[in-house]
């Protein structure tokens, strides 16, 4: 019956730490390699009564400096494995940005990267429990026998063996603990590697490589989610829609590298302009967009004629030679129960609008 049995044998593990914890005083060297056949001969060769007063007070440093690693050992592994896994399980949802990420724009090579090394790591920590759990069950077993055999336990000797066989076990276990826990640290620490080259090629492809400022997908992922918020906080929106008059005939009179500069110095003059939480994009070509938060048209438009006039003032110096631009601007704010696409139309409509009275100027009303 098991309830019996396992009751009998906890009685004889605490005997066993009893009589460990009362040979405590003589300074014993464990035997790290002594086995179970070297107890059984000194179970053999012993004299009970001169060995119990020589060995009363022989095993004081070994109860009290290796027992707690019988139980300690069992919880360090335990908790070496859980803390690991926890740790790289959550590490996933640690440090995650705000903005919208999609798994779908990943490059096939980093998605190929990453499955690799994941499954890696993974595979690496199974093997690590298959082979601590396989310790561990050898480790068990170790103690059941030695629990086994403090049942026939007579003399000092005899609980000497037993306490250098524990010693030697707990240290052993010790050892490979330890292995584990840096086994476990390693793989953590590619994982975190494959983290920070998976967030660079996530931010590279939201990323405009021209002017360094969002390409038109984070454009659409960040419109999207600042129209939910202001709907959802009933905060107002504004959108400019930035677009450089007469770009083409830039190009033509300068060459296309300097079309390209004058591109870069108009994105870095937008974002040198936004606040917190606002987004500056390339919506395509040589238009450009600004999302504005919690700002009504009024302070949009006022932003936006500030933006046209530092644009018109600019020189952009290609082999110093300067450029001058302007750009035409459409404003509108977000209307209640509208969408990310219709408060676009509108900005964009507005835009036109500008270009059609003559370029260089700030449309904010119309439809
Ligand atoms: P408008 O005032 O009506 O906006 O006239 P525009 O010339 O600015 O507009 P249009 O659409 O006729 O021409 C835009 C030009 O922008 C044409 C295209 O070659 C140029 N362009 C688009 N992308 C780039 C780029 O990345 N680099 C350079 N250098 N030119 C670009
Ligand atoms: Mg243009
Ligand atoms: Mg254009």
């Amino acid at each position: 019956m098991p309830r019996p049995r396992l009751r009998h044998r906890s009685v004889r593990l605490w005997m066993l730490v009893a009589f460990v914890a009362v040979l405590a005083a003589a300074p014993v060297q464990p035997d790290l390699t002594m086995s179970t056949a070297s107890f059984a001969e000194t179970t053999e060769n012993t004299s009970s009564k001169a060995a119990e007063t020589r060995a009363a007070p022989a095993t004081a440093s070994v109860a009290q400096s290796r027992f707690p690693w019988t139980i300690g050992g069992a919880f360090f592994i335990g908790a070496v494995g859980a803390i690991g896994v926890i740790s790289i399980l959550t590490a996933n949802g640690a440090g995650k940005t705000e903005r919208p990420a999609n798994p779908r724009e990943w490059s096939k090579t980093d998605v190929a990267n990453a499955v690799s090394v994941l499954g890696t790591e993974l595979a690496k920590i199974a093997g690590l429990f298959a082979d601590g759990s396989s310790k561990h069950a050898r480790y068990a077993s170790a103690l059941t026998e030695m629990e086994d055999k403090i049942a026939s336990v007579q003399t000092p000797e005899q609980l000497r063996a037993i306490a250098n066989l524990l010693a030697a076990e707990n240290h052993r276990m010790r050892v490979e603990t330890q292995s584990m826990a840096r086994a476990l640290e390693d793989s953590q620490n590619q994982i975190a590697t494959l983290r920070t080259s998976l967030a660079s090629a996530e931010e590279e492809v939201l990323r405009d490589p021209l002017t360094g400022v969002s390409n038109r997908r984070a454009f659409d992922a960040a419109l999207r989610a600042e129209v939910n918020a202001a709907s959802a906080t009933e905060q107002p929106l504004s959108l400019a829609m930035i677009d450089i008059d007469e770009f083409k005939a830039i190009n033509d009179r300068h060459g296309h590298v300097a079309g390209d500069s004058v591109l870069a110095s108009v994105a870095q003059l937008l974002a040198g302009h936004a606040r917190n939480g606002d987004s500056v994009a390339r919506y395509g070509g040589e238009e450009f967009a600004l999302i504005l938060p919690r700002t009504e048209s009024t302070a949009a438009s006022i932003l936006a004629e500030r933006l046209r006039q530092r644009l018109m003032a600019e020189r952009v110096h290609v082999e110093g030679v300067p450029i001058a631009l302007t750009a035409s601007i459409g404003v509108a704010q977000l209307r209640p129960a509208e969408g990310a696409d219709q408060l676009l139309k509108r900005a964009d409509r507005h835009l036109y609008r500008a270009k059609e009275l003559g370029r260089n100027r700030v449309v904010t009303t119309g439809t």
